[in-house]
């Protein structure tokens, strides 16, 4: 019997597989693709904060970008690269909203780099912009290192039930407490308030012989990848779906489309594309993550009529599954999030510590109890 049993060995599985271990629990993590092998093995894996003007996702992400940044340094400093991130404005919109930013942020904020501003475009350099240290983390890597001392199944998990005090899943493997860390993948446990949406993305390596020591985003993200390669990707793509689309998604359209988005920042000189990756990224509908206990809405339909349809809901009211929790919807931030997520989850799941209902998927079920 394992303390914990983790569904979907991503960023996010990963980082709560970290966390139980070092409370010196068991943990055993299921994957049907192996370690990485969803939407976290596709990401460019930048950790960044949200350059927005205000609101609760840039305030997360703020407090998220402070711990994972220092999180990562300290502990997997072997697969994480800091490199100076700039972003750049991309139209006079965004001018206005980097401005703000740049006024109310602790951030230490510095100067273009002179070797990257000489290499931007002409439309580039008229443009807003915010240059601070930021990092990029070897996505697979940091996945697997975090899940050291796991019992890892490469296996897809089909049933999950529960028996007495405990899950079995698959029939086979029992796990006090269990997470679904699925991503845009379909949701385990079907209930009818947990909406996400998958957004795809493409990033590619290429080599080229222009010199870029820099994390440069405006239209897309081009940053230093290993061995002088650069790396080129973005999550855009929302009309397209593997699982809903009968056209394969076209992988030379992704390319040009990455490169010419690349060239509206900076010129590349003799590009040759070597590696495509791609995935989906998942998000809620309110773009918060979702984090906590999963409310049982048969039961709490049934149970707590009366405190439905109240103004401000009490969600300590609401009926739960028994030690059944998930993380999800991080969407373009999972590797700035999951860090500062995970353990946000994990002293809540071992230490009884709060969850902020802002974040908690029971929030979505309040909503859809009140819509039905
Ligand atoms: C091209 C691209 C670029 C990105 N760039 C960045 C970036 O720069 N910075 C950043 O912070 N974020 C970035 N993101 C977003 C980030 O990748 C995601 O937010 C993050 O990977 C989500 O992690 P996850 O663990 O929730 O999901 P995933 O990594 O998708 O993991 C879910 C896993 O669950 C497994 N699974 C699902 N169902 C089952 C089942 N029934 N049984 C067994 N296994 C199952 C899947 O196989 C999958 O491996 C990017 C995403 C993409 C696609």
């Amino acid at each position: 019997m394992y303390d914990v049993a983790i569904i979907g060995a991503g960023i996010n599985g990963c980082s709560v597989a970290y966390e139980f271990i070092k409370e010196g629990k068991s943990v055993i993590l299921f994957d049907q693709e192996g370690i990485a092998g969803g939407g976290s093995g596709a990401a460019g894996a930048f950790i960044s904060p949200k350059f927005s003007k205000a609101g609760e996702l840039k305030e997360m992400l703020h407090s998220a970008f402070v711990y994972s940044y220092d999180f990562y340094d300290k502990n997997f400093s072997h697969a994480f690269t800091k490199a100076p991130l700039t972003h750049i404005a991309k139209d006079e919109a965004d001018d206005e909203a980097l401005h703000v930013y740049k006024q109310k942020t602790q951030l230490s904020l510095q100067k273009i780099p002179t070797d990257l501003y000489s290499q931007l475009t002409p439309d580039a350099k008229k443009r807003e912009y915010i240059c601070i240290d930021g990092g990029v983390v070897d996505a697979q890597r940091v996945c697997n290192d975090m899940s050291y001392g796991a019992k890892f199944v490469k296996e897809k998990v089909d049933t999950l039930v529960f028996n007495d005090n405990f899950w079995v899943i698959n029939e086979t493997y029992s796990a006090k407490n269990v997470v679904l860390a699925t991503g845009a993948y379909d949701m385990l446990v079907k209930e009818p308030y947990i909406k996400l949406r998958g957004v795809w993305g493409h990033r590619i390596k290429v080599k080229t012989t222009t010199q870029n020591p820099c994390s440069v985003h405006q239209y897309v993200s081009i940053s230093p990848s290993n061995e002088g390669k650069l790396a080129i990707g973005a999550t855009h793509n929302v009309h397209y779906h593997p699982e809903k689309n009968l056209k394969k998604y076209d992988i030379e359209q992704g390319r040009a489309e990455l490169l010419e988005k690349a060239a509206k920042t900076m010129q590349l000189d003799n590009v040759e594309v070597i590696k495509d990756y791609m995935g989906l990224r998942s998000g809620s509908f309110d773009y918060m993550p979702m984090v906590g206990s999963l409310v049982f809405s048969n039961e709490t339909l049934f149970t707590c009529k009366a405190f439905l349809y109240v103004k401000k809901p009490d969600y300590s009211k609401y009926v739960y599954y028994p030690n059944l929790y998930m993380i999800n919807g991080s969407g373009g931030y999972g590797f700035v999030l999951a860090p500062y997520l995970a353990k946000i989850l994990t002293e809540n799941i071992l230490h009884g510590k709060k969850i902020s209902e802002r974040i908690s998927p029971a929030r979505f079920f309040a909503r859809w109890a009140k819509r039905r």
